[in-house]
């Protein structure tokens, strides 16, 4: 469906005769309707979280107040409830910081393996909560990229995370970096072995919130925008992520970094 303004210009003086403009509104409109539903969504993930304190702040002046046990428990829950919202305001800073920066490709040379191995290092204490363990399959040389450091770690600690998170428990995550192809492109693949993601899923887990099962990812404590924020560093880097999963195989994520030019 397509949306036009119509506006109307005299053509010469006194002809009574005019020209119609249409201009094509419908991408600004479609803009302004994704806005619309980006904040809609956002303010529902805050207010869940948010009426559920509430609802425990009442609980805790009535009905709990001289029950220890109950307060401990209602208290526990509010601690979540509000490290909930400190995520996903976290998250939406970060998206909000990444559509504001500049276009301009990073450039810092960044060793892939270096970095992956910090990550599966401040990843460990998560990998042995979900009962999984970390392999690396990297080269023996340096494997160089231009990125900015920081925002390539926040890409593949999404990434290993996701694998660890949403795996099989007791399994294995495989992350591996390789040159593949003759024209020097470099791949990163972070492999898991669980119960992987439905083919109409695919197109769309990149989007902001989209999740498969809403419950697992806030049982994982997951804010559902994890894969947009990795999706727009890889474009600011002129990298592209493609996924690849079968139902009840696994999954595997693949970063391509273009060649250096
Ligand atoms: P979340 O914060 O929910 O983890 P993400 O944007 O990181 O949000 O991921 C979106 C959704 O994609 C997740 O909720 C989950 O349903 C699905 N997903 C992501 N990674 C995997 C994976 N490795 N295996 C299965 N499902 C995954």
């Amino acid at each position: 469906e397509r949306v036009y303004r119509v506006s109307a210009m005299p053509i010469g003086e006194g002809t009574g005769l005019f020209v119609l403009l249409f201009k094509d509104q419908s991408e600004a409109r479609r803009i302004d309707r994704m806005r619309a539903d980006f904040i809609a969504n956002a303010s529902h993930e805050l207010r869940t979280p948010l009426a559920s304190v509430a609802g425990f702040i009442e609980t805790l002046r009535g009905p709990a107040r001289d029950d220890p046990k109950a307060r401990e428990n209602f208290l526990q829950i509010m601690q979540n409830q509000t490290a909930r919202m400190a995520r996903l305001i976290d998250d939406l800073l970060s998206l909000s910081r990444l559509e504001i920066r500049p276009y301009v490709t990073p450039s810092d040379k960044v060793d892939l393996r270096l970095l992956l191995e910090g990550v599966g290092d401040s990843l460990a204490h998560l990998a042995s909560e979900s009962g999984v363990a970390i392999e690396f399959e990297l080269p023996e040389t340096p494997l160089e990229v231009a990125g900015d450091r920081d925002e390539l770690v926040q890409v593949f600690e999404n990434l290993v995370e996701n694998a660890c998170k949403y795996g099989s428990s007791g399994g294995r995550v495989v992350v591996s970096a390789e040159y593949a192809g003759p024209g020097g492109e470099k791949t990163v693949t972070v492999t898991d072995f669980g119960p992987g993601i439905a083919e109409e899923h695919i197109p769309r887990i990149t989007e902001r919130f989209y999740r498969v099962d809403v419950e697992t990812s806030r049982a994982q404590k997951g804010t559902g925008l994890g894969l947009s924020i990795v999706k727009h560093i890889l474009t600011r880097h002129g990298a592209r992520l493609s996924i690849r999963s079968r139902v009840g195989e696994g999954s595997s994520f693949t970063v391509h970094f273009p060649p250096r030019p």
